[in-house]
């Protein structure tokens, strides 16, 4: 047997959760070709691993990657810590199947993800054949469709129920997606105009995602206060419309909130139990982050992002938003979960100096009232400004990623601006650092078996997320003792430590834990069923 890739004395942990072996892979044609004892020859490109973990490359289960490989082909944050096959259209957004004439709304909720959004596309297959122009990524691709692209393609941002002809069109164009390759549909129930849907009108189209194969994911209607019963929500989905569940960024927030991870959990035991699909993802923080406009009530929304900057500018509707997001706790409020030093500015394009600073410091700083600092920069910065917010508990965050069934996902994004939340690097080494050496909570298979396996199983993925003869060669190799994220909130962009080889479908992209300018990630399509 030729070769064109060996990989020697490796520790092969190989996704299935089975403690690690000692053997050589053969790699040809993209593919592991042989796993056992392999003899170097010449014209073989050898890796002498020395006894490093070798392991599938880690799925991120959770991107927001839809754009930036047009800025960043490479998608080098992911790629350095070790993914190689990257999961987008999440939170209900996704940038195709494009409608022209609601474009513009579309736009504005997605530009955040690029710094140069260029949509020639209009159908979900268009968009994956744009994605394929580039030539080879640097990880491989796997998309969802978003609920609110769906929405307004058809509907725009209005907050009301579609129409039953509304929402055939939302059908035929999610089922269109789906035939194009999507691997199924995403909801972000916080977000417009996810948030203006009900669960009906979600059971619906689930039922198309099942039809086809796919998978339901969802960024849940509420994470706080009403945490089971939007848990509730997703399993009603699952069952009704007989779709796989998948349970976005699983988490809880808000102090009152805490400790309500056990309980959660057993929610999603129970409905396994009884036959129902359902799983979930999550990143090992305890902030997460989002649109600052996040903190508004769904309401301001509603006449998109123009209407939203006025709306923060005018001193009545101020006055409004303060009380409403003062008194009202029957909703999504952010600023009741993080309190204003929990909210830290991420990204401002109007003030990049208040990137990395609290609302507090910066009410402090400036002598204002915190509420009139972030009106300031919405009114300004509109839906690009970002914020990071501190609303989990460390004790929650351990019990989720901690289960059987739970992967991980990094919601992480870097489009080079401002201050990112360090988990668009830091994630996937942070579980191994913390998780499993210092912390001791899974071993280290188990901790890969989330990263690979696990996520490959609910993407119907048959030739990846494990070493095995047959498979696709998407590979990490790593120093157990030395793998560390290095991404902290202060320094986001640190490159993570101790990933020493990554390959995707057999091209070698990090050698010694640098860029080789070679890219081997392809476009995934969702396997028809
Ligand atoms: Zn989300």
């Amino acid at each position: 047997m030729e070769f064109d890739l060996v990989i020697k004395n490796g520790r092969i942990v190989d996704g299935t959760g089975n403690p690690w072996f000692r053997a050589d892979i053969g790699i040809s044609n993209g593919r592991i070709a042989k796993i056992g004892q392999v003899e170097e020859r010449q014209g073989y490109e050898v890796i002498n691993t020395d006894g490093l973990i070798v392991a599938p490359g880690f799925i991120d289960m959770h991107a927001h990657d839809d754009l930036i490989f047009f800025d960043d082909p490479f998608n080098k944050p992911k790629l350095y810590q070790g993914v190689t096959t990257v999961v987008c259209g999440n939170c209900g957004i996704s940038p195709a199947p494009v409608n022209r004439r609601t474009l513009d709304i579309l736009k504005s909720y997605i530009s955040i993800l690029s710094k140069k959004v260029g949509f020639e596309w209009i159908t979900y297959g268009d968009y994956l054949r744009k994605l394929e122009d580039m030539g080879s990524l640097g990880t491989n691709f796997a998309g969802l469709v978003g609920h609110g692209t769906l929405r307004i393609a058809v509907m725009g941002m209005e907050a009301r129920d579609p129409s039953r002809e509304e929402l055939e069109e939302m059908k035929s164009l999610l089922a269109k997606s789906l035939e194009d390759g999507a691997f199924g549909m995403s909801t972000g129930l916080i977000y417009p105009p996810g948030c203006y849907s009900k669960t009906e009108e979600i059971i619906e189209l689930s039922k198309v995602v099942s039809k086809y194969g796919g998978y339901y994911a969802t960024h849940m209607r509420n994470e706080s206060y009403a945490v089971l019963e939007s848990i509730a929500e997703a399993i009603r989905i699952g069952k009704e419309a007989r779709a796989p569940v998948e349970i976005s960024h699983l988490k809880v927030t808000g102090k009152p909130n805490w400790g309500k991870a056990p309980e959660m959990l057993r929610l999603i035991e129970r409905a396994r139990e009884e036959g129902i699909d359902v799983t979930a993802d999550a990143y090992p923080y305890t902030a997460g982050s989002t649109y600052l406009a996040s903190i508004l009530p769904p309401w301001a929304h509603e006449g998109g992002e123009k209407k939203l900057k006025e709306i923060c500018k005018d001193p009545k509707t101020r006055a409004k938003l303060r009380e409403f997001i003062e008194k009202r706790d029957d909703w999504e409020n952010f600023v009741k979960q993080a309190s204003w030093d929990g909210i830290i500015i991420a990204y401002s394009p109007s003030h990049p100096d208040f990137e990395g600073k609290s609302v507090a410091e910066i009410a402090k700083l400036l002598r204002k009232d915190p509420f009139d600092v972030v009106f300031d920069i919405i009114a300004e910065d509109g839906l690009k400004a970002m914020m990071i917010e501190f609303v989990m508990n460390e004790n929650d965050v351990e019990r989720i990623i901690s289960h059987p069934y739970v992967m991980i996902g990094t919601d992480g994004l870097d489009v080079g601006v401002g201050k990112p939340h360090p988990r668009a690097y830091g994630t996937f080494p942070r579980v191994l650092k913390v998780f499993v050496k210092e912390k001791g909570l899974i071993t280290l298979e188990e901790a890969i078996r989330k990263m690979t396996s696990l996520p490959a199983q609910k993407l119907k993925l048959q030739d990846r997320g494990l070493i095995k003869e047959g498979f696709w060669a998407d590979i990490v190799v790593f120093n157990p003792k030395l793998v560390s994220d290095e991404a902290a909130y202060k320094e986001p962009r640190r490159k993570p430590k101790g990933i020493k080889y990554v390959i995707v479908n057999g091209v070698v992209e990090i050698e010694d834990g640098e860029l080789t300018g070679k890219r081997g990630g392809r476009v995934l399509r969702r396997a028809s069923s």
